[in-house]
């Protein structure tokens, strides 16, 4: 679904990415781990249009999407939490979930009116699944920090992309907390992809198919959940300093 290839990104004097490759097949759950600093943010920007790498290619869905807009990626089914809208804390749960939707739906204005009803299906349809649908009206910051997390990442979904991108999404989470996201995402895998950043390896191992290790900008390794425990080069270089 998602090929990474060559991606070079150079701030000034500093180079964040150096060659760094990331591929992820449809419904398939992809971590990114590595060291502070090591790319993994400016890698999921470069994947969704909000950095332009400096050299490299992105294809998605078999497009070459390189050069396209984030709002072209949100259009051709990519989600990044934060990337187009995030919490207004002053509205209902329910009123962020629908202005997400009508961020993203394709649908011009007119026939806006008439798709209501299914816009508000799938927003109770998603308040639901993130378990906040007894809270529906109440104001986006009555909610516990862990409880805005899961609506952000609902918000992320209501449009149905194909590929999911979160960025440390259980920042700032208790142990509870991080336990009942990894219950949240399974059930997306039937619907879409995951590219997830996470420094909680416990977490990423149990939800994840794959994963891609980064360090220094490039991949130190790559692949099954198995495969980089048992990594040496992964094990000298991020086990031991995380
Ligand atoms: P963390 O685990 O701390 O989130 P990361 O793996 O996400 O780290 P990045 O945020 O991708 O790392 O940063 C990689 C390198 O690029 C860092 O040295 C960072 O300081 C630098 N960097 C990132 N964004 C910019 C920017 N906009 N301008 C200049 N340097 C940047
Ligand atoms: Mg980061």
């Amino acid at each position: 679904l998602l090929e990474a290839r060559g991606l070079v990104k150079i701030f000034g004097k500093l180079t964040a990415l150096n060659g760094a490759d990331l591929a992820v097949a449809e419904n398939e759950f992809h971590g990114l781990i590595g060291p502070n600093g090591s790319g993994k943010s400016t890698l999921m920007k470069c994947v969704a249009g909000a950095e332009i790498p400096t050299s490299g290619t992105v294809t998605f869905g078999g497009r070459d999407i390189s050069r396209a807009s984030p709002a072209e990626r949100a259009r051709a089914g990519m989600s990044l939490k934060f990337q187009i809208t995030s919490v207004l804390p002053a509205l209902t749960l329910y009123d962020n979930i629908l202005l997400a939707l009508q961020a993203q739906t394709s649908l011009p204005r007119l026939v806006f009116s008439r798709t209501r009803g299914i816009l508000h299906d799938r927003a109770m349809a998603m308040l639901e699944q993130f378990r906040l649908v007894d809270r529906a009206a109440d104001p986006a910051s009555a909610l516990s920090h862990g409880q805005q997390q899961w609506l952000e990442i609902a918000m992320a979904l209501a449009p149905e992309p194909k590929l999911l991108l979160l960025d440390e999404p259980t920042g700032g989470m208790s142990l509870e907390e991080r336990r009942v996201t990894g219950e949240l995402l399974q059930p997306i895998k039937k619907r879409c992809s995951l590219v997830i950043v996470e420094h909680d390896l416990d977490f990423i191992r149990d939800i994840c198919d794959r994963l891609t290790v980064l360090d220094q900008g490039g991949v130190l390794d790559c692949g099954s959940v198995q495969h980089i425990q048992s990594s040496a080069r992964v094990q000298e270089v991020y086990l031991r300093r995380a």
